[in-house]
């Protein structure tokens, strides 16, 4: 140990490291241990809230919570800066404007949105990462409306929205749209049917992991509401223009062009040398890296399978914030040379929302739900997540109670 007190720095205030915090202050006396917080901002973020801002239901303070707010400075040491790389060897984690090192270390920088190398998808494609490119989605939709609005002879695709992947950020992200873009379609006094949403999956279903009656239920939903699709369609280019869709490389054209097909580890992960399996760190049961007897890696940071069905986790907030009880628990136990925890993930369900007014779930075992009770069950999960990091006070300041 560096000092008499152990140092326990935590890389990333997003789910799993505002959890992991809060515990590792629950665990520890101040006088047990120095426990140290480095995020980009001086904010976390709802990470499941992004495809509300980015739509514009949401707005970006409502998604952020002043780090500050939730843990006092003196009892935990914030660090604003950005993680540039971890160098395990010296135990040293390298920021853009310092270094900090460490006892113990966890790794919970989240996710970062997975091209597949398609062509132009970086280049020309928006995506839902963070507050600040979801706020970025949100100001080019409405500058494509008050542009179409102030022009003599506008671009009659400009107001189209492509959303590429039908998976979950795709599915809450055009459900949210649908809402949106009537409300703007008003504001500049333009007719509706000249903003299309357009969701474009390459597997034969939008949402593979629900059964296929709430599949069914979701897409007519949202097709009521003028939701189109793609099923079956994949994108294997994307231009200035649009998605070069399909076997017959269709240009499906659009003036704002939004990448949903998946996500991956933080970059920050291979830059430090870490081994990965398709961009994460394969953990053991305890969350530690094999072999490092003191680095845990958290979230969507991590690769942690599911013994019984011989696949990883699905990267979720649910698993993220579960992981952190376990992992302060073992640097707990490490510190105090007691045995370690296995992580068993207890999985309470999903439920995607198709808007603010309808949504599919599946909870429990297999109670399906649709409509209102999925709604309602989507606000609680979302309020939830506030309690466990914030509390009541936080539920309050920020939570979501409308369900009509
Ligand atoms: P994050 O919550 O992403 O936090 C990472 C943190 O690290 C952030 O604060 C970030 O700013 C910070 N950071 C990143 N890089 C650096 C750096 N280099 N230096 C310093 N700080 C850095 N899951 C669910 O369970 N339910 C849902 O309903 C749901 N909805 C979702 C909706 C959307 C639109 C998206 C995109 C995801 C959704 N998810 C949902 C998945 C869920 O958000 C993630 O699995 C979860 O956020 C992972 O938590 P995390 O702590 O690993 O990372
Ligand atoms: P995802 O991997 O779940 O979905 C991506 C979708 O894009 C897939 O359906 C895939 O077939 C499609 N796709 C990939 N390449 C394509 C191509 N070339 N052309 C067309 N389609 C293509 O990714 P996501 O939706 O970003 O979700 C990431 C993670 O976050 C998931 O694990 C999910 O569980 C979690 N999440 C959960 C919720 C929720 O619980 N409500 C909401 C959002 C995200």
């Amino acid at each position: 140990m560096s000092t008499n007190r152990p140092k326990i720095v935590v890389l990333g205030a997003g789910y799993a490291g505002m959890m992991t915090t809060k515990r590792l202050t629950q665990q520890f006396r101040p006088e047990e241990a120095e426990i140290v917080l480095v995020n980009k901002h001086n904010y976390h973020y709802q990470s499941t809230w992004l495809h509300e801002v980015a739509a514009g239901t949401v707005s970006h303070n409502q998604a952020r919570v002043m780090i500050s707010d939730v843990f006092n400075p003196n009892r935990v040491r914030l660090i604003y800066d950005e993680v540039v790389e971890v160098n395990k060897d010296e135990q040293r984690v390298v920021l853009e404007n310092s270094e900090l090192s460490y006892d113990y270390l966890v790794i919970s920088l989240g996710f970062v949105t997975n091209t597949f190398g398609i062509k132009g998808m970086e280049e020309h494609a928006f995506s839902i990462e963070d507050i600040e490119s979801s706020q970025l989605i949100r100001e080019h939709i409405e500058y494509q409306f008050a542009k179409y609005k102030s022009e003599e002879n506008p671009d009659e695709n400009s107001l189209n929205i492509l959303v590429g992947g039908g998976g979950f950020t795709g599915i809450e992200f055009v459900g949210e749209l649908a809402e949106q873009i009537p409300k703007l379609c008003k504001k500049y006094d333009i007719d509706r049917s000249k903003a299309r949403i357009i969701n474009v999956e390459a597997a034969p279903s939008i949402l593979p992991m629900f059964d296929k009656e709430l599949v069914a239920y979701g897409k007519k939903s949202l097709e009521d509401r003028g939701v189109e699709f793609m099923i079956g369609a994949a994108i294997s280019e994307c231009t200035p223009e649009g998605f070069v869709v399909g076997e017959d490389k269709e240009l499906v054209k659009a003036g704002t062009v939004v990448w949903t097909g998946g996500v991956t580890g933080n970059s920050v992960l291979g830059k430090s040398g870490f081994e990965l399996t398709k961009g994460k760190v394969n953990v053991d049961s305890d969350l530690r890296i094999p072999d490092e007897e003191n680095i845990f890696v958290l979230g969507d940071c991590s690769w942690v399978m599911n013994e019984e069905q011989g696949r990883p986790y699905a990267p979720t907030a649910q698993l993220a914030m579960q992981e952190a009880d376990v992992a302060a628990a073992n640097i707990k136990a490490l510190v105090n040379n007691a045995p370690l925890e296995s992580f068993v993930f207890d999985d309470k369900g999903t439920v995607a929302s198709l808007g603010d007014t309808d949504a599919i779930g599946s909870i429990f075992t297999d109670t399906k739900l649709r409509g209102l009770p999925a709604t309602a069950m989507k606000k609680v999960i979302d309020n939830r997540a506030l309690f466990m990091i914030g509390g009541p006070k936080l539920v309050l300041k920020k939570g979501k109670f409308r369900v009509f």
